[in-house]
């Protein structure tokens, strides 16, 4: 079997954007791959975090990712954090990375103005860290939205560069791209793509979010005054509901355009509320259940870290032996 890794970050609560870009995806890839879907928490703390929310928060996505519908006996999923491998790649292949190709990459640059008063060095290093959470599983793919496309491709390019001076040591993963929602916008700017970070509640749709609040945040979303529910450019705001619209029912942009043909936003803000409601319900329904359940999320937690750490561990001393670092007798 191929090999794919992902992962997401223990920051905010998930949104409608991670789980249509990313996580209903990793559901499908299950079967296909030998997957590792890491909680990311070495990622998180780029930014300032809570201790005790950014633990709670942590096991709060690990249980997600089982409710989406991850078998843990199947898929590895465990923390960043219980496997010591990827902080060791990554100072590895910080050595091979330029400062040049770091600047240039646009989620340094928003996160840097978001956050000018702590603008550290690892928030500058990340796709390095990044680059070391998949190389050090072999993967073979990663599937991500499109805003992370700029950190695969340093991902291929530090791989490369590592293999063209000591040999095949990396697998030069490739990126899974989803056709539905590879790319959820805000709702409350088509511009801007919606993300757990933002401020305004009101722009993104969370996991958890009741079905009450789901259909008020639609009902509220911006659009424009064209009064026609069709997929243009030039209409972001509903365009972008009938992405999500079609990522929660299958249905093709074209069918959308046919089925809301004359009739006004209400009418089809309402239906995309109802579609996205019904695929979080089962989801959150999962949650509730498995979260009360310590005793076995705890034994997830503890036998997949071993698992990880096993193929991590693998990589890491080849590419220790590579590099010249002395054998451990
Ligand atoms: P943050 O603002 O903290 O970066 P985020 O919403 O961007 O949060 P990440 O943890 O960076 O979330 O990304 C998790 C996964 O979700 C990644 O695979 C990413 O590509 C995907 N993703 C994030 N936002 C979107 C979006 N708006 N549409 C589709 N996929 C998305
Ligand atoms: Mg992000």
């Amino acid at each position: 079997k191929k090999i794919l890794f992902s992962g997401m970050q223990a920051t905010g609560t998930l949104t409608l954007g991670n789980y249509l870009g990313a996580l209903k995806n990793w559901v499908t890839l299950s079967d296909e791959y030998e997957c590792f879907y890491s909680v990311v928490d070495l990622h998180s703390i780029t930014v300032r975090q809570d201790p005790a929310e950014l633990r709670k928060r942590a096991r709060n996505l690990l249980t997600l990712y089982i409710a989406a519908g991850l078998d843990p006996k199947k898929n590895c999923i465990y923390y960043q954090s219980h496997v010591s491998g990827h902080a060791e790649l990554s100072w590895i292949l910080n050595c091979f990375t330029y400062m040049g190709e770091l600047s240039r990459m646009t989620q340094f640059k928003d996160k840097a103005s978001k956050h000018a008063d702590n603008i550290n060095a690892g928030l500058f290093t990340y796709p390095v860290l990044m680059a070391a959470d998949i190389l050090l599983y072999q993967a073979d793919v990663v599937p991500v939205g499109k805003d992370q496309l700029q950190h695969l491709e340093i991902t291929r390019d530090i791989a490369q560069r590592f293999n063209s001076v000591y040999g095949d040591v990396f697998t030069v993963p490739e990126p899974y791209i989803g056709k539905a929602g590879a790319k959820i916008m805000s709702l409350q700017d088509p511009e801007k793509k919606m993300s757990k970070s933002d401020e305004n509640p009101n722009a993104s749709i969370y996991l958890m979010d009741d079905p009450d609040t789901i259909i008020r945040k639609f009902k509220r979303a911006v659009t424009d005054s064209e009064g026609a529910v069709r997929y243009l450019e030039e209409q972001p705001g509903i365009k972008n509901l009938i992405d999500i619209y079609c990522s929660c029912t299958g249905k093709t942009p074209e069918e959308t355009e046919t089925e809301f043909d004359g009739k006004g936003y209400g009418d089809f803000k309402l239906a995309v509320g109802e579609s996205v409601v019904g695929v979080l319900k089962p989801v959150q329904d999962r949650f509730a259940e498995l979260i009360q359940d310590k005793s076995y999320i705890d034994g997830v937690i503890k036998e997949n870290a071993d698992k990880a750490g096993y193929y991590a561990t693998k990589t890491l001393r080849k590419v220790q032996k590579k590099v010249g670092f002395p054998e451990r007798i």
